[in-house]
């Protein structure tokens, strides 16, 4: 049986901490599913390597990638290393050249979980964020026009293509999985030039799915809409910058960064999918042995999803909830005093009464 060939990058701060617990995990249902096979492995691209060696990967490293089936990706952001090396030297690139234009954050309240919300009704959603074109370009630039008068523009991309594939994944995502909405986020009354053509496109691609309803809300209401009625959401599509708010949002009500996976997704399978929790490095508390590594071992879920095995990421999404209904071996973030490796262990000893 071929084995599942995965680039694991640990990256700083508290990404290579979840990451091995994530790795553990799949190991885990290796040695319980005679039917698996998965082989990793590491790369120590991140801030250290570019301390050392002035760059944060080699030159071929894109190459390197490709050839895998997926990456799991810890996180990357140290203080002594500019947010421009760690996201337009290493993370852009990858999403770019691996064309993952698709980000997927689940937002939903796994058993076992308190939402800060008093609403006891179930949270369970998907939203899928542009990633690759929007707000976040590097399009722009600064002018003077005179000493004293300083301007800045940026400039957001949105082209009807780049709409419209985003929107294709969501409303097949929809149909796929029995959902009938979708819920689209704009603000085509203020920003009248690309959200137009926003929500031009995803009018048109919903037209061709007669049985799903397309609603569309200005990314203001929504915001609130999030807090007000979560449970009334099932299948959420927005821009870069607006799914990035909105899924911070979402991870808030459903227990926070330290249990929020993400997928960045290249729909095509040409190139390999990158998985990864949304949080970052957290240096706050890197070294310390109390991230929590659920986000990251969840994220390693949605990658055996992508990877056809729904059915091992079933599991591992049932034992994490297993465990913290349990409630005694939970990180400080979710009120527990156990240590990264006691939550990734148990997680894993779970799943060997699942598989
Ligand atoms: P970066 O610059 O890499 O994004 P950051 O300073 O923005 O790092 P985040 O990683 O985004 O930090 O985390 C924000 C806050 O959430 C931090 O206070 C951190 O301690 C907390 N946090 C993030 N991830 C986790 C986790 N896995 N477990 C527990 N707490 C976490
Ligand atoms: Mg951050």
């Amino acid at each position: 049986m071929t084995a599942y060939q995965i680039a694991v990058l640990p990256g700083d701060g508290i990404g290579p901490d979840v990451t091995k617990e994530a790795v553990k995990v799949l190991e885990a249902l290796k040695q319980q599913d005679a039917t698996f096979n998965i082989e990793f492995r590491e790369f120590e691209w991140g801030s250290e390597y570019y301390l050392k060696h002035g760059h944060i990967m080699p030159s071929n490293g894109l190459e390197q990638l490709r050839e895998f089936d997926a990456i799991l990706f810890g996180a990357v952001g140290d203080k002594r290393v500019p947010d421009e090396v760690t996201i337009w030297e290493l993370i852009m690139p990858i999403r770019k050249n691996f064309q993952q234009y698709v980000n997927m954050r689940p937002i939903r309240r796994l058993a076992g979980i308190e939402s800060p919300l008093k609403n006891d009704q179930p949270i369970d959603f998907m939203v899928f964020r542009e990633n690759a074109e929007g707000e976040y370009s590097n399009i722009g630039g600064r002018l003077y026009q005179q000493q004293s008068q300083e301007m800045a523009i940026q400039n957001t991309v949105i082209t009807k293509q780049g709409v419209e594939r985003i929107a294709k994944y969501a409303f097949e995502y929809a149909k796929k999985n029995n959902k009938s909405k979708v819920t689209s986020a704009t603000k085509s009354n203020a920003i009248i030039h690309s959200m137009k053509l926003w929500d031009e496109v995803v009018e048109a691609v919903a037209k061709d799915y007669g049985d799903i309803e397309l609603e569309s809300n200005f990314i203001d209401a929504l915001a609130a809409y999030f807090v007000m009625r979560p449970e009334s959401f099932e299948v959420v599509i927005a821009s870069n910058l607006f799914g990035d708010i909105l899924t911070d949002l979402g991870a808030a009500l459903v227990g926070g960064l330290g249990v929020s996976p993400s997928g960045n997704i290249n729909p095509e399978g040409e190139f390999p999918s990158m998985f990864e929790a949304i949080h970052g490095s957290a240096p706050d508390i890197a070294g310390k042995g109390i991230a929590n590594p659920i986000a990251q071992i969840w994220s390693a879920a949605l990658m055996l999803d992508h990877l056809g095995r729904t059915d091992l990421s079933t599991a591992i999404v049932e034992a994490i909830e297993q465990v913290l209904q349990e409630g005694k071996v939970l990180t400080p973030d979710l009120g527990g005093n156990s240590t990264t490796q006691q939550v990734g262990s148990a997680i894993a000893e779970k799943l060997k009464q699942l598989v």
